[in-house]
């Protein structure tokens, strides 16, 4: 990819959180950019490599993408926002932060299979949606997903997904990012 492109797609990205980045996360206090900024800095935190980085701060892109109101899952609706999420990211990353990405929902599956304790963690929101997105993984789909080359990647992404969602948090900013974002481009 040339430098122009690499600005290009980073740009875009960038646009993409400016425009509807103030969009309510639908059910919690805060919104679609302040719950993607603290799931990156919970990755980096935590020494996360860089596309795991991305794939956190970009987990929930879905959402940003689609024209669907935010309070869908009221409306008994899966908006599937993993699935359009990584497919528009697809065309712009490899699948080391693409697949994280489209695997976080399954995560949240699997760990309410695996976890005891780990659903009654969840906000009302994510369980409310965790019905619609199929609810807990049987225990053949739990022992398929833990195959999944991507397992690791998915279940690190779910757990600051769940965590970040503290009204107020004072963390770094999306500029912050922009270099780990180019960095990561195909
Ligand atoms: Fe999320």
């Amino acid at each position: 990819m040339t430098n122009t492109t690499v600005t290009n797609t980073t740009d875009e990205i960038l646009q993409l959180f400016s425009r509807r980045g103030e969009d309510a996360y639908y059910g919690e206090e805060v919104s679609q950019l302040e719950h993607a900024l603290q799931a990156a800095a919970l990755a980096e935190q935590a020494g996360a490599a860089p596309h795991v980085v991305v794939a956190a701060l970009l987990h929930d892109i879905g959402h940003m993408l689609h024209g669907l109101p935010e309070n869908i899952a009221n409306e008994g609706i899966d908006g599937c926002h993993e699935d359009a999420g990584s497919l528009w990211l697809a065309t712009r990353f490899g699948p080391e932060v693409t697949e994280p990405v489209r695997l976080h929902v399954a995560a949240k599956r699997y760990l309410c299979r695996r976890n005891p304790g780990y659903a009654a963690g969840l906000s009302p929101a994510s369980t409310l949606s965790l019905e619609l997105q199929g609810g807990p993984f049987s225990e053949e789909d739990a022992r398929e997903f833990e195959q999944n080359p991507w397992f690791r990647e998915a279940v690190m992404v779910r757990g600051w997904d769940d965590a970040a969602k503290t009204p107020g948090l004072e963390v770094p900013a999306l500029g912050h990012y922009r270099d780990r974002i180019s960095a990561c481009l195909r």
